[in-house]
Formats: structure tokens, C-alpha cells, sequence
């Protein structure tokens, strides 16, 4: 099967230089294998989306040369797909509706702490509930769909991070496909848009490996074939926190309005890849120094002074 590798932005800030340099070891990893890269935007939460940041994401890529194939796909459009497999899903006796409010899963978890962006293990308070009472119920809440956590450890090779291996259904439990408010969730629309556009390859930050498994007892219960799996840790700031797209120092839109020459930050993308020593490059030598064996295994800091000095700035 021909590398497919993708992007998969969510549009909720100005991309940061962690982003970039993601997009950029996504599409050396696909440019460098001769394979294609794609541009999806993950727009579902569209309370916290904006289109200026579709508009400024795909200049900041366009600067700095990270081309993409095929017509960009918006996860806003695709809730016809995303259904369909909740559908398939549902047949299968692996979903059902919760109609738990976030409180009532604070109150009822025993572990306080599950994932952080699942929040508390999921108690199964509605795993089986009869179905009157969900007709009950469903007259004074709109559900969420929960997927039937599967028993048993979850274990894949990471491309980067080796073994990693996870017991779902202990860590997280049942977890949400669609929210109450009717959107698919982020778990669902990346396992069936990553399927749908025969990646081969996904290549993202290594806050996502913990999501992972949950993604592969979907890619599983579809009967999808599981794309191989690169967590880059990511960029981190002065304090050892991850970079916020809110930080604007760090804005990628921004260094573009300035006119500052794009190899320039390529340079320093570079260098937070163990690709150059922070001196202006361009994406042709990147190709030519990428090799998938000497991806970044571990976070890097920051610091505003490297920034200030590879960028030029003062
Ligand atoms: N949209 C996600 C984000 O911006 C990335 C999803 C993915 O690469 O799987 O964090």
C-alpha cells in the first residue's frame, strides 16, 4: 500500500510552531517515502472553531511550503459518515445512549481522575438500562452514545514510543462516540476519516497516545484496517508546559505578517528535530537529511532566546 500520511489540525487558535513542526514531520515522513500528504480539518467543536484560523492555518502552511494533496476535508461536513458507522456500531450492540450529566459521572466515579480529556472513568451508569427507561429518560435529556469499552489490554507498537499498551475499558471505560449536543466525538470522526482516506501513516503529538487504544477498539469493532501510529513528544515552553495556541509569541501567522523568510523557521523547526543547527534550510535539504529513524523521541524546550536568535528577532 502507497504512504498516505495526514495533517489534522483543529482550527481553535493560531498554529503555534509545535503545530509546525508537526505538519512538517508529518510531510517529511510522507514527501521523503515518495507518498502523498493530506490537510483535514478537525472543525466538530464549532464552539470553540473559526474559520479565520482555517484561513491563517493553510497560509502558514502554503509559507512555508507544506503542500497537500486532494481537496482538504472538513469533519463539519462529514456527520453522514460518522453516523453511519455509529449505525454499524449500534447494530453490533457496542453503543448506547448516557444520559449522565458530567456531575452525576464526578459523583458516581470512584477514580476521580480517568484520562484527562475523558475526565473520571465512566461509572457504566447507563450500560444497561431497560428500554423504557430510556424512553423515560430521553424526555428530559438529549443523550450522548457511549461505545461498549472492550475487556482486556489494548497493546501496539508506537513507531516512536515502542510498546504502549492500555486496558480501556479499566482506564477509561465506556467512552463517548456522540456528545449530548448531537457531534460526533473527536475518538469516532479520527478513526473514521483516517479509515475513509486510506491513511497509512499518522504521525501526531504525543498527547494523543493515550487515545490510541480507544481508537484502535473502534478501528476494531469496524473491521477497519489500523493505520501505524508516530507520537512526536511535543514542544514545550520555558516552563515545561506545552505550547498554548494562545501564545502568541509562538504564532506562526504572526513570524508570516512579519515577512520573516520562512527557511528561517524551517531552520528552527529543524533544529527541534535533530535536523539542523537552527541556520536557515529549505524543505528540498530537509527531505534530503529526514530519516524516519531519527524522529525526536523526547519533548523540547523552547527557549525564547533560540527563538529570538534563529528567527532574527530583537
Ligand atoms: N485535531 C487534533 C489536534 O489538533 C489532532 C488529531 C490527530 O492528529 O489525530 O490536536
Amino acid at each position: 500500500m502507497s504512504f498516505r500520511g495526514r495533517f489534522a489540525p483543529s482550527p481553535t487558535g493560531r498554529m503555534h510552531l509545535g503545530n509546525a513542526r508537526s505538519a512538517l514531520l508529518g510531510w517529511l515522513q510522507a514527501r521523503a517515502a515518495g507518498g502523498q500528504f493530506l490537510l483535514r480539518v478537525e472543525d466538530l467543536d464549532r464552539a470553540r472553531c473559526r474559520p479565520q484560523y482555517v484561513d491563517d492555518l493553510m497560509r502558514d502552511m502554503e509559507w512555508l511550503g507544506l503542500t497537500w494533496d486532494e481537496t482538504p476535508l472538513f469533519q463539519s461536513a462529514r456527520d453522514e459518515l460518522y453516523r453511519e458507522a455509529q449505525a454499524q456500531l449500534e447494530r453490533a450492540g457496542l453503543v448506547y445512549p448516557c444520559f449522565c450529566t458530567r456531575a452525576e459521572i464526578a459523583r458516581a466515579a470512584s477514580a476521580p481522575h480517568g484520562l484527562s480529556d475523558e475526565g473520571p472513568r465512566y461509572p457504566g451508569t447507563c450500560a444497561r438500562l431497560s428500554s423504557s427507561e430510556i424512553s423515560e429518560r430521553a424526555r428530559t435529556r438529549a443523550p450522548a452514545y457511549r461505545f461498549r469499552a472492550q475487556p482486556g489490554e489494548v497493546h501496539f507498537v508506537d513507531g516512536l514510543q515502542g510498546s504502549y499498551s492500555q486496558d480501556v475499558e479499566t482506564v477509561v471505560g465506556d467512552f463517548v462516540v456522540r456528545r449530548n449536543d448531537g457531534v460526533a466525538s473527536y475518538q469516532l470522526a479520527v478513526v473514521v476519516d483516517d479509515a475513509a482516506t486510506a491513511i497509512t501513516h499518522v504521525l501526531r503529538g504525543d498527547d494523543l497516545l493515550s487515545s490510541t487504544p480507544r481508537q484502535l477498539q473502534l478501528y476494531a469493532s469496524l473491521q477497519l484496517r489500523p493505520p501505524e501510529f508516530f507520537h512526536v513528544p511535543l514542544v514545550l515552553g520555558e516552563d515545561g508546559k506545552r505550547l498554548a495556541k494562545r501564545e502568541g509569541a509562538f504564532a506562526l501567522a504572526e513570524l508570516r505578517e512579519r515577512d520573516l523568510p520562512p527557511e528561517r523557521v524551517l531552520g528552527l523547526l529543524a533544529a527541534w528535530s535533530g535536523l539542523g543547527d537552527g541556520s536557515p534550510v529549505t524543505l528540498e535539504e530537509l527531505v534530503r537529511r529526514f530519516r524516519s529513524e531519527s524522529l525526536p523521541r523526547v519533548p523540547v524546550i523552547a527557549q525564547e532566546q533560540t527563538l529570538v536568535t534563529a528567527l532574527g528577532l530583537s
